[in-house]
């Protein structure tokens, strides 16, 4: 028989534990050059999560030289998208590295609908799940100025090449488009105006997770 207090600390736990499914995981989404990385650097600091760039991985892996960021680099070169079983492991073994946050934003990831269910399993496994994913509207034309202009500082060859730049941005709307739409048969999918000054993207993407959160 169970005494009273082991009930009480058995519903104790049970209630502390649904407090980890209330953690925050964001997926910024968009184009490329549709703002997530400079956005994804001020929403940390606002909500306090880890920002997790596939992007920005496997820059790393290359700049190390590792076994992963050569093949990585071989895509990517070419604007093409590194496979998921390459991308999906890196992207597990960081989370993994940083089980005790608030939560995640998710940046460059998923991009495909094999992306995005490993992820949910992912979550799924610690009694989570996607908060809001949060797509980037920004026109093409201005995808194009904005890469060829950030090449200048950034180095990345990937962006100093209208072609590639062009064929990122075909990749996008043909694979990674339709991970919008996986979120929204759940209603965790909302389209925000990227065009604009920084500040003004940042408050109607933090409207939008204000509104999500108060729900929550
Ligand atoms: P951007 O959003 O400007 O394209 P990223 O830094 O997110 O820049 O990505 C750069 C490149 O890295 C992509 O073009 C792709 O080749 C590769 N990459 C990044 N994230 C993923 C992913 N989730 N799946 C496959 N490839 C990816």
């Amino acid at each position: 028989m169970l005494s009273l207090r082991s009930l009480f600390s058995k519903f104790f736990k049970n209630t502390t534990s649904t407090k980890k499914s209330a953690m925050i995981n964001l997926i910024l989404f968009g184009p490329p050059g549709s703002g997530k990385g400079t956005q994804a650097t001020h929403l940390v600091d606002k909500y306090n999560l880890l920002h997790i760039s596939t992007g920005d991985l496997f820059r790393s892996e290359i700049g190390n030289k590792t076994p992963l960021g050569l093949e990585a680099k071989s895509y990517i070169d070419k604007g093409e998208l590194v496979p998921d079983s390459v991308t999906i492991g890196m992207l597990k073994k960081k989370v993994d590295e940083n089980p005790d946050v608030k939560g995640y934003i998710f940046d460059g990831f998923p991009r495909t609908i094999p992306q995005a269910k490993a992820l949910d399993t992912m979550l799924r496994e610690s009694g989570q799940s996607v908060t809001l994913l949060l797509a980037l509207q920004v026109d093409e034309e201005e995808i194009v100025t904005r890469l060829l202009n950030r090449a200048k500082t950034s180095g990345r060859s990937d962006d100093a090449d209208e072609n590639i730049i062009r064929n990122r941005i075909q990749v996008y709307l043909q694979n990674t488009a339709v991970v919008a739409g996986h979120y929204a048969e759940s209603d965790k999918s909302v389209t925000v105006n990227g065009m604009g000054g920084i500040e003004e993207v940042f408050g109607r993407l933090t409207a939008e997770i204000d509104k999500t959160l108060v729900h929550q």
